[in-house]
Parts: structure tokens; C-alpha cells; sequence
């Protein structure tokens, strides 16, 4: 059974289901087994759990998607190259792809079997070499995903992660969580401009156990994991009670852009509100309306922070409170983000106004 419906959050004409994605079990390198993350995410109240291990579907294959005390638990798989880069998260493929296929191929087969596929910790730049080496995109010359994690937390840590703040990095692991990169962010609108690209918050949850001097903890353990970086869909019906119809309306909105991004650690962003309107027309993130002439862009926060509007990339508009009102002048991708402090909370997909 789906969650109570009492307790879904209505945004206009759609409801709201907030889940994390990207995390690994024991089936690959995670600690925890698959039953273990499920009763915990739904513990947590979450409406859908998107698990990833590395090139094995066998959770899958083991029956384990479904419904679990309110949580719908989707599995997919993380592909990656023998050179162990272009990671790229496959959902709905009939098996694991080949190990030996190209990025070209294994995006290229992942569309062709109809599969949703998405980019994973694209921008990382530390050094290949080491303990902890990068794992970066770098077939962009490929065209047929879905979609690219923009905001990836064990991606982020580690990218942070130096000899002389490891100590309170192992300790307080969310605390660091800035923002996506203004890399990451350019080369999303630089791709929207001419289609839909879904940006969505990933987790790349382990449960690794870290070693700071003489203590071994744990360092982002799934529960902590599950309170930070959340997607958030929206659905124009509730999710269904059946499987199949669930897992299809999941995937659709996530190829349709009707997503936002938020970091809990910043405040529950459930309830944000982000559209354009004109006259009767309504569409939200993923939405498109055919030309800015009497439109209007609304956005509402649950709790006051700091919100800017982005036109094809660059912020043309910034206000703090809870809310931001504008007529756009110009045709573009608009897009919102929303910081506390600096810091990141929540980041809307793109609504296409006349392109
Ligand atoms: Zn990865
Ligand atoms: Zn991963």
C-alpha cells in the first residue's frame, strides 16, 4: 500500500511524493542490505526509494521493488566503464548491460530498451590517483539520457574532503553540503536549452565506515543519508497502489522534469511551489508554455530564505522572503534556486517558455 493519502501534499493541480535516489546495498559496496534501507526509508516517511548498486540487478530480480510500509522501493543499477568513469544510473532495462560497452553504447542501449538513464556525480574534478579517486563524466559527446544528477552528497564530500577538515567532515557530514557546482548547474541549462534534461539531488548512499586516527565510524549513515538531498516529484494523479502503474508514473515524471531538489538538512521543502501561469494555463517544472506574452512566474517557499530566478543560466532576478512574483520580458529556460545562508535548499527543474 501507497502512503495515506491524507498525508499528501497537493501543489496546485499535482501531489507531491519526495523520495532519494542513488544508493548502494550489499549487493555491491553498501553496508546495509536491501530490506535494511527499505525500513529505514520508510521509517523516515519517504515516498519512494530509487536503490543503485553497481552493474547487478539482483534485488530486482529477488522481487524486492514494490511497496514496503508506505515506501515504493524502484531498483535500477549503476553502470559503469572498464576504466571505471561515465557512472550512469539505468532504470527499467531488461538485464545489466555488457561491462564492456562503450558510454556511447550503454546510453545509446539503455534508450533503445526504453529505459530512464542518468548521468551520476558528473563534474567531479579531484585527482584520478589516490585513496579516493575521481569518478567524472566525460562521454558528453553522448546525447540520449534523460537526465544528470546535479547535486550528489557523498560527490560533494568527497570533493571537499582534505587532510585538515577530516575530523569534522567524518563527524558532521552534513554540515558541509554548500550547493551544487556552478559547473554542474552551467552545463545543465547549457544542455536544456535545446531539450529536456532532468536535474535531479542524488545521495550515493554506502554506509562506509571511515577511519579518522585511531576511531573507524561510520560516516553518512543511510539515515542521515535520507535527510539530506531529496528529490521531490509531482504527480497529476496519486501515485497507484499498483506496481507497474506506480514505477510508470515515478519514471515519467522524472523524464518530464516535474521535479525539484531540496537539501533537508535546510528545512523540509515539502509544499514549495513553483509554476507559470496565463489565463487558465498552469505548468509547473518540465512544463512549457509557447511565448512569455502575459505570463506569469510564481514561486512560494515554506519558510523564508533567500530565492533567485534563473533565465538560460544567468540569475536575473533575486528577492528574500517567501515568495517571487515576475511577468518575463524575454522567451528562455526558467529555473529557481532557493539558499538559506549561502547554502543550498531547494533547485526547480525548468519551465520552457517559447523554446
Ligand atoms: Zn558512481
Ligand atoms: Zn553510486
Amino acid at each position: 500500500m501507497g502512503r495515506k493519502d491524507n498525508t499528501v501534499k497537493k501543489i496546485g493541480n499535482y501531489y507531491e511524493y519526495t523520495g532519494c535516489i542513488h544508493l548502494h546495498t550489499t549487493d555491491s559496496d553498501g553496508t546495509k542490505t536491501i530490506e535494511e534501507v527499505t525500513e529505514i526509508a520508510s521509517g523516515l516517511g519517504l515516498d519512494f526509494l530509487l536503490v543503485t548498486d553497481h552493474m547487478t540487478l539482483r534485488a530486482r530480480e529477488d522481487g524486492h521493488e514494490g511497496f514496503h510500509n508506505g515506501t515504493l522501493l524502484l531498483i535500477g543499477y549503476e553502470h559503469n566503464d572498464l576504466e571505471d568513469c561515465n557512472h550512469y544510473l539505468l532504470f527499467e532495462t531488461r538485464e545489466v548491460l555488457p561491462a564492456d560497452m562503450t558510454p556511447q553504447e550503454y546510453v545509446a542501449e539503455g534508450r533503445k530498451q526504453g529505459a530512464l538513464g542518468i548521468i551520476a556525480h558528473p563534474d567531479e574534478i579531484r585527482p584520478r590517483l589516490g585513496k579516493y579517486p575521481s569518478y567524472p563524466w566525460l562521454a558528453w559527446d553522448v546525447e540520449e539520457f534523460d537526465g544528470i544528477e546535479i547535486w550528489n552528497q557523498m560527490s560533494e564530500w568527497m570533493e571537499n574532503l582534505k587532510p585538515h577538515n577530516q575530523i569534522v567532515m567524518a563527524f558532521s557530514p552534513r554540515r558541509i553540503l554548500r550547493a551544487p557546482t556552478d559547473r554542474v548547474l552551467a552545463k545543465w541549462d547549457e544542455l536544456s536549452m535545446t531539450r529536456k534534461v532532468v536535474g535531479i539531488g542524488a545521495i550515493d548512499a554506502h554506509g562506509f565506515p571511515y577511519k579518522v586516527g585511531p576511531f573507524t565510524i561510520t560516516i553518512f549513515p543511510y539515515k542521515v543519508q535520507f535527510q539530506s538531498i531529496r528529490t521531490h516529484l509531482l504527480l497529476p494523479e496519486r501515485l497507484s497502489n499498483d506496481l507497474k502503474t506506480a514505477r510508470r508514473q515515478i519514471y515519467s515524471a522524472l523524464r518530464d522534469c516535474r521535479a525539484y531538489v531540496s537539501n533537508y538538512r535546510r528545512g523540509n521543502a515539502s509544499g514549495f511551489e513553483y509554476y507559470a501561469q496565463r489565463g487558465a494555463e498552469t505548468v509547473v517544472s518540465g512544463g512549457f508554455l509557447d511565448g512569455y506574452k502575459d505570463v506569469r512566474l510564481v514561486v512560494k517557499t515554506p519558510h523564508k530564505a533567500s530565492i533567485s530566478l534563473i533565465r538560460n543560466g544567468q540569475a536575473i532576478l533575486r528577492c528574500e522572503g517567501t515568495s517571487l512574483e515576475c511577468r518575463p520580458q524575454q522567451n528562455g529556460i526558467y529555473r529557481v534556486e532557493v539558499k538559506k545562508k549561502q547554502r543550498g535548499w531547494i533547485y526547480s527543474n525548468h519551465i520552457r517558455i517559447g523554446i
